[in-house]
């Protein structure tokens, strides 16, 4: 595979490795200019510093995605969380880890959507090696001179497969996250996964077969045990912890005593914005959703 980015990201479980002199900058996150002007650069390995015999097609080797931004080409890796060898051959061992969550809701500029995007593809990467049909190993789509005629130009990530003849795309699996209000209140719900007193939306995976509406009046009568109207959507976030893409709505409460389904979620309760919880992290699009009822956004628009 040629490998043509200019440099790379490189993941390690749900932190990024970032090269130490820069790591030092990275953490003044309560510096407002710093937050705007950083560039991916900050997080990035330059090419000469990845092996590309690292990366090739065969099974005992890890893949990278490669995607544009900001018109420059990136490569992002994954790597096993106790992988030290790989690291060292990478000449990264002394990379700093930071949480890819902190870095993309920490900054919010074309910062956080690259590191959306970079993740993204470290994931599509790393589970995307064999073809699902036909377990053969996957090459590079656009390497590849039976198919990368029919791809499009920045078609960078697309794989193929030589047996079977099918191409693979990056996926996201679409889960809805919806603001339920009655009156001046929110639902907000604890899930089990949470930390201790943390609150968040109603959310869940779309399932085959439902609209994107279907989903949300499901998951929220699931969940909370009600049912809703005027359902409206307000906006989405990619969301790659694994690979979902978020699809946020409002709904209004219209039936119903909410109580919590005891499985995902523990506690419910309809909460004022005088009197809320612990809530979901800014850069969140269900912080976003939250802060955007609370100041008033919604009736305004
Ligand atoms: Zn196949």
């Amino acid at each position: 595979m040629t490998i043509f980015p200019e440099s790379f990201v490189v993941f390690q479980g749900q932190d990024c490795l970032i090269p130490r002199q820069n790591a030092d900058s990275m953490r003044f996150l309560d510096d407002p200019s710093l937050a705007t002007s950083t560039k991916p650069e900050a997080v990035c390995w330059p090419f000469y510093q990845i092996p590309p015999d690292l990366f090739s097609f065969t099974s005992d080797r890890y893949s990278y995605s490669a995607f544009e931004f900001d018109e420059k080409k990136y490569g992002a890796i994954q790597i096993e969380e106790n992988d030290d060898i790989m690291l060292k051959r990478l000449g990264i061992g002394e990379a700093i880890p930071f949480p890819v969550r902190e870095l993309v809701v920490s900054y919010p500029s074309g910062f956080s959507r690259f590191m959306l995007m970079a993740k993204a593809h470290s994931q599509w990467a790393s589970i995307s090696r064999f073809c699902g049909a036909c377990g053969n190993l996957l090459v590079d789509a656009k390497e590849n001179e039976e198919v990368k005629e029919r791809l499009d130009d920045n078609a960078y990530a697309a794989r193929f497969c030589p047996s079977c003849k099918r191409i693979f795309f990056p996926r996201m699996s679409p889960a809805v996250i919806i603001l339920v209000h009655r009156e001046n209140s929110i639902l907000l719900g604890h899930n089990v996964r949470f930390p201790r007193n943390r609150h968040s939306l109603i959310a869940g995976f779309v399932e085959i077969g439902e609209t994107l509406e279907e989903a949300a009046i499901r998951e929220i009568r699931e969940e909370a045990g009600i049912e809703v109207k005027n359902l409206r959507y307000m906006r989405s976030q990619p969301w790659p912890f694994p690979d979902s893409l978020m699809i946020g709505f409002v709904a209004e409460w219209a039936y119903g005593e909410a109580r919590p389904d005891r499985n995902e979620i523990d506690h419910i309760a309809w909460y004022r914005a005088d009197d809320l919880p612990e809530l979901p992290l800014k850069g969140s699009i269900a912080r976003y959703l939250i802060d955007s009822f609370i100041d008033g956004s919604f009736s305004k628009a």
